[in-house]
């Protein structure tokens, strides 16, 4: 992952469009897939905006045994409905080697979640796929930490991988998490991978995911990682961090206007 090892940047070519630093690439939706019907509405909403990533879990890890877990494998079949429909690619979570395979089928890139960024066993898995892997920052782990991890999944031959910083613990508590944007320019520094930002995990909170996405974009990130929800008040998961329609272009918007290659 080192620039010691390659100098230039990686990019990442997708038939949505390529993932590196020319771009700036968004992805987007809810945290869980929980209907056909909200998840077509939600990939129709995003294609209308140019968006060209749905983001959603069908697998879920959730803090309590007792929260929704997701849909699983019905999950998937839903994701896989929404790119054949709109063409739209797809972002979702891998917790578990058991389902590598059927994950692999359905996603343009496979989330590795914060939790299991040193699962070593899951990210050697992830490294005989031949799908990009978003490898998000474990909540505690320290940039060589991170690095590492993504080393692993390198080392099996897989080198597409973008890194997405999603917040760490801190003592802090006005947030869910403390989005660490100055984690940016030292990665960058250090590797060639694209890097990501997901304000809506890193805050907790919807009315501060605009302001940290326009800092994540001038802190010199790829692209952003982002909760979007058609009825963010009755989300099964997440939805105090998750945008409305409204907010999300509104932010779209804002966004554009400093990002003209966007
Ligand atoms: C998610 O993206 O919905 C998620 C569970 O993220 P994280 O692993 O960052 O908590
Ligand atoms: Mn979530």
């Amino acid at each position: 992952a080192s620039r010691e090892m390659k100098r230039d940047d990686t990019v990442i070519p997708l038939a949505q469009g390529a993932v590196g630093p020319a771009t700036f690439t968004l992805i987007a939706g809810p945290c869980s897939v929980e209907s056909e019907a909200m998840m077509l509405k939600t990939a129709e909403h995003l294609v209308s905006r140019g968006v060209k990533f749905l983001r959603a879990g069908a697998f879920k890890p959730r803090s309590s045994p007792y929260s929704f877990q997701g849909l699983g494998l019905e999950g998937l079949r839903i994701l896989a409905k929404c790119r054949a429909e709109t063409g739209i690619g797809i972002v979702t979570e891998l917790m578990d080697t058991e389902y590598a395979g059927a994950v692999e089928e359905v996603a343009d890139i496979i989330q590795i979640g914060t939790r299991n960024m040193q699962n070593f066993s899951l990210l050697k898995r992830v490294g005989q796929c031949r799908k990009p892997v978003l490898l998000k920052r474990g909540m505690s782990a320290t940039l060589d930490e991170w690095l590492m991890a993504a080393e692993y999944i390198l080392a099996g031959g897989n080198y597409q991988v973008i890194l997405c910083e999603r917040g760490v613990r801190t003592f802090s508590d006005h947030s869910r998490n403390t989005l660490d944007l100055s984690v940016i320019p030292p990665a960058k520094a250090l590797c060639h991978l694209p890097v990501f930002v997901d304000p809506s995990h890193g805050t907790g909170k919807r009315a501060y995911v605009p302001a940290m996405s326009l800092a994540s974009l001038a802190a010199g990130a790829d692209g952003l990682l982002l909760e979007v929800h058609p009825d963010p008040d009755r989300a099964m998961s997440d939805g105090a961090q998750s945008l409305d329609f409204a907010a999300l272009d509104a932010l779209l918007a804002r966004l554009k206007a400093l990002a003209p290659a966007f």
